[in-house]
């Protein structure tokens, strides 16, 4: 029987990350993960397969709408799938064979198959030839989750699909549904309305992006549907069938849609079952988690937990965070995430940026605030790109002036909200962003203007 010190289920960017870390850290260290190639969820059929996507038809929808106005004319512009969705396969072949080698230079030892723990401080891994059996002092497990099914829907595996279909399709939908206006029914959904498809999103509640803050999901809708998705708001899905060539969906009090394809994205559940916890007496929650005391401890002695199967929010650099402070903490007694400045991304175009409190929280807090907000068409490097949708808005205590929530929506704001995260994990206040020289021109000095705006005090708007 092989004997490792910790023994990881799973390597997504949280069961890689905590592998890598612990290694550097002096562990002997496995990870057990089922699929052949490494790096999970958000490798294989996630975060990185849609950005490639949203890339390819970003310049597509440039090239076919944009172009004109820099003075460059194409004769015809014409869509090759086939080459879209090859590149995107080479990228993700070259991230998950990243992860590989990082795992031969440090020295992990992989296992091909899928963990089971059987009793305490012991793991099977079954494979599809043979079964090996794992001492391990701790176990960590880090298994992620999977597209939600919803009631009625009848996912065929081609038309009526999760995300991992819809980063696939063959050929451009005439008419694609997408159920769920939430991260990857708008990523997704805006790929395939760039590339052609009529798309038609149903979102059961009155809004989209919910738990993102108000105003900036309001603006994101209307940018939306000038780029012409279709949203039916407080529409609540109740069943979508394969009719033929065809799709049917329905939803409580609207007339069936007809449509080619279908896209479920109606949120994810932990992948908890199948893990053996009955064998050391962790019991899930109502939600199917696994509840975890401080340091991502499970009820069970050596038997650790993080990303997707605790709750919280099911981002890839969350789980990253929890794995370092988890195996840091086991190895050190020291550990810590700070989940007030953990950043959220939707990679749409433009994309949206949110870290720390929304404006409501901040009002069911009773917590008193002042606002900046700073268009980006008062930005001079948004102008010469040409992408001046968008504002960005600081919301700092009125006392104190500690920034407690930024949120933007603009060109580049997956990047320019990593900013406003260093700012609040320093505990930095408003005036310490708006003090600070940002090189001009570019798309971060709308941020300081923001930042600047809170004390109302902006140059350039
Ligand atoms: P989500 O939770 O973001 O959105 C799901 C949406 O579906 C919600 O708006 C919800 O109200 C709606 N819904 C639920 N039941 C419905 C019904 N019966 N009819 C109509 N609408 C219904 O979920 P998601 O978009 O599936 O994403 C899943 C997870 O993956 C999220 O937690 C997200 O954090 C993560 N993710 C992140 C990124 C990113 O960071 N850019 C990208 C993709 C996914």
């Amino acid at each position: 029987m092989a004997s490792h010190d910790l023994v990881i289920i799973g390597a997504g960017p949280g069961g890689y990350t905590a592998a890598i870390r612990a290694a550097q850290l002096g562990l002997n260290v496995a990870c057990i993960e089922q699929e052949p190639a490494l790096g999970g969820t958000c490798l294989r059929i996630g975060c990185i397969p849609s950005k490639a996507m949203l890339e390819s038809s970003e310049l597509f929808r440039e090239a076919k709408e944009k172009f004109s106005q820099h003075g460059i004319v194409l004769p015809e512009v014409k869509l090759d799938l086939a080459t879209m969705l090859r590149r995107k396969e080479q990228t993700v072949g070259i991230l998950t064979k990243g992860v590989d080698s990082l795992f031969k230079k440090n020295k992990i030892t992989r296992y091909l198959g899928r963990g089971r723990i059987t009793a305490p401080g012991r793991v099977l891994v079954e494979g599809e030839k043979e079964k090996i059996e794992l001492e391990a002092k701790y176990i960590l497990i880090a298994t992620g989750s999977k597209s939600s099914p919803l009631p009625g829907v009848e996912l065929d595996g081609d038309r009526i699909g999760t995300s991992t279909e819809a980063l696939s399709y063959p050929e451009v939908p005439g008419h694609l549904v997408v159920i769920g206006a939430g991260y990857i029914g708008l990523e997704l959904g805006s790929v395939w309305r760039r590339l052609g498809a009529k798309v038609t999103v149903l979102e059961y509640l009155n809004r989209i992006l919910p738990g993102m803050d108000d105003e900036t999901a309001a603006e994101a809708k209307k940018i939306f549907e000038r780029q012409g998705l279709e949203f039916r708001l407080g529409a609540k899905v109740t069943g979508a069938k394969v009719r033929g060539k065809q799709c049917v969906v329905e939803a409580a009090g609207a007339e069936p849609l007809v449509c080619d394809r279908v896209l479920l994205a109606v949120g994810r559940v932990p992948n908890t079952d199948g893990l053996g916890l009955e064998s050391v007496g962790i019991k899930l929650d109502e939600k199917r988690r696994i509840p975890i005391s401080g340091n991502f401890a499970t009820s069970a002695p050596g038997v650790f937990a993080i990303g997707d199967v605790i709750g919280g929010a099911m981002l890839a650099h969350k789980a990253e965070e929890e794995a370092v402070a988890c195996v840091e903490h086991l190895v050190t007694g020291h550990g810590h995430v700070n989940y007030d400045a953990i950043p959220g991304v939707v990679y749409t175009q433009p994309e949206i940026g949110s870290v720390g409190k929304t404006e409501e929280q901040l009002k069911a807090d009773k917590v008193e605030y002042r606002k900046g907000v700073f268009p980006m068409m008062a930005n001079s490097r948004a102008r010469t790109i040409a992408q001046t949708e968008g504002k960005i808005k600081v919301l700092a205590d009125a006392k104190t002036d500690r920034i407690l929530g930024v949120h933007i929506i603009a060109a580049h704001a997956g990047d320019l909200i990593n900013e406003a995260a260093v700012a609040i994990n320093f505990g930095a206040s408003s005036e310490d962003l708006a003090r600070s020289c940002h090189a001009h021109p570019t798309l971060g000095e709308a941020l300081r203007e923001a930042a600047l705006a809170v004390d109302k005090r902006t140059i350039n708007f």
